[in-house]
């Protein structure tokens, strides 16, 4: 769907927004991509709601991208009789292996290599940190312990133990079920918690075998540490904020937070920065001004997508949430700061003749009237490699491949256009043209740029730059075949 915006929004759905209306009605919002968090809800549920995002993009012929998001390695607590407890400062809790649900005194940690691993004076972390518990005592199948900081814990709340190494393989057994469900179920991306070497990302590949493509969350000390190698061997990124700030001081986020976007557009692969964006929206329809701040410091830093966890999956304001990132998005990109800062920091690193082509698209287009940058892709590489330029002028990439127009959903500033198979260029250019004008983007009076590789549908051959009129007519008379 055309946004009047470059950044992505990526809405993680939950029992907050489950049904077609409201599915609908966040794309419609500004939800460019939907994430499915497998740590939440059955293989039923996910089916379910997979299928209505599939409608809703029938229904409004508009590509979007389903991300899938595996639970990976993180310990979680088991549910609670009430759903939730609140844990206050000082009281007692005890966390066992007893998996009859919770109560204000205790809860079930299924997790028996915890206990082993963990000592007196040891904390735990729950829900992203927000809640502290200190070790006072434990033994093989429990620890008893102390509230530090208290609050609300509530079902399958995650866990994190900084103080402790624990021994865990990159992928759980209910991974790699719930990886070959989404992968057979038809999701665009697969995101991987906790990665940390770039052989947990080979693993995944190799299981999903090209049925998605491979996003990496970046939420540990070791991730950060081997990223350069994890960046090359995955399709995207994700800076998962939550568990990153529980695992490492949190004040080392906003400048891992700059580094990860800046090397993820040298790349030319999607990074979303995720987690408390607009924590407050859960439960008020209005932003604090602290979050709006970040919001507008992740679109500066030039990254392609913003993400809302439990604001869309279990808030009170689903659709405002996005409308909110939505408004902070135009009214960043339409500050001539903005566009100083992406030009200031555009890669020079250019070799292949791709590369110069989709800068010298650029060039042309900011140098003249142009209205449209039009991107014939059959991988999406050409498409990436033009965002990667980030552009001034609207890029549409246009591609026979559902597939490729979905994954694209998450790239900065792509609209992306279904094109059928083409087999000569003047037909590409006309449906270029088309494409421009049919958005709004372009009228007959108006010129676009169009790039394509021929011969056709042969991945890494973009070898043409056309600057092109809209105007059909003039297409058919001046244009060879
Ligand atoms: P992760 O570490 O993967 O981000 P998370 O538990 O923080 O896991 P998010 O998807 O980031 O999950 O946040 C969504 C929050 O909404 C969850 O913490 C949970 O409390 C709530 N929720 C409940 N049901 C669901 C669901 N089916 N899908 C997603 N979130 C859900
Ligand atoms: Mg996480
Ligand atoms: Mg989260």
């Amino acid at each position: 769907m055309k946004r009047d915006r470059n950044v992505k929004i990526v809405a993680t759905l939950g029992p907050a927004s489950s049904t077609y209306e409201m599915i609908r009605a966040l794309h419609e919002a500004g939800a460019d991509v939907f994430r499915l968090n497998m740590s939440h809800g059955s293989h039923e549920e996910i089916s379910e709601r997979h299928q209505i995002i599939r409608q809703v993009e029938k229904d409004l012929d508009s590509p979007i991208a389903i991300l899938a998001d595996l639970q990976g390695p993180k310990l979680r607590v088991g549910v609670f009789a009430n759903g939730e407890e609140e844990l206050e400062w000082g009281e007692p809790f005890r966390m066992d292996l007893d998996e009859t649900p919770g109560d204000k005194k205790r809860v079930c940690l299924p997790h028996p290599e915890i206990f082993a691993a963990l000592e007196p004076g040891a904390h735990l972390l729950v829900n992203d940190g927000k809640i502290r518990l200190r070790v006072e005592e434990c033994g093989n199948d429990h620890a008893n312990c102390t509230v530090v900081t208290g609050g609300t814990i509530s079902n399958r709340k995650g866990v994190n133990v900084p103080d402790v190494v624990l021994p865990l393989a990159a992928l759980s057994e209910k991974d790699r079920s719930d990886l070959e469900f989404v992968s057979a179920l038809g999701v665009d991306w697969l995101a991987l918690s906790f990665v940390q070497r770039a052989a947990d990302v080979e693993e995944a590949r190799a299981l999903c075998g090209g049925r998605a493509a491979i996003l990496s969350k970046i939420e540990k000390p070791a991730a950060v540490q081997a990223f350069e190698e994890i960046l090359e061997a995955s399709d995207g990124i994700m800076v998962a904020r939550g568990d990153l700030g529980v695992e490492l001081p949190v004040q080392n986020v906003p400048p891992i937070q700059k580094r990860l976007v800046r090397k993820c557009r040298a790349a030319a692969k999607p990074v979303i920065v995720a987690t408390q964006m607009l924590e407050s929206m859960i439960e008020s329809p209005m932003p604090t001004r602290a979050e709006v701040s970040d919001v507008a410091t992740a679109i500066y830093e030039g990254a392609d997508a913003i993400m809302l966890s439990a604001e869309s999956a279990a808030g009170d304001y689903p659709v405002e949430a996005v409308t909110t990132m939505d408004n902070v998005a135009r009214e960043v990109e339409s500050d001539s700061t903005y566009t100083e800062v992406l030009e200031a920091s555009r890669t020079a690193k250019r070799t292949t003749v791709a590369d110069g082509i989709v800068a010298a698209t650029r060039e042309i287009a900011e140098t003249t009237d142009i209205k449209a940058i039009c991107c014939f892709t059959s991988s999406g590489t050409t498409a990436s490699l033009v965002a990667r330029e980030r552009p001034r002028v609207p890029i549409i990439a246009m591609t026979s491949s559902r597939g490729v127009a979905r994954r694209l959903s998450l790239t900065w500033g792509t609209l992306c256009v279904m094109t059928g198979e083409l087999e000569r260029f003047k037909q590409a250019v006309v449906n270029a043209a088309r494409a421009a004008r049919k958005n709004e983007l372009a009228d007959e009076n108006d010129q676009i740029v169009v790039t394509a590789g021929v011969p056709f549908n042969q991945p890494g051959t973009t070898n043409i730059l056309r600057v092109a009129p809209c105007d059909e007519r003039l297409i058919y008379r001046t244009d060879p075949e």
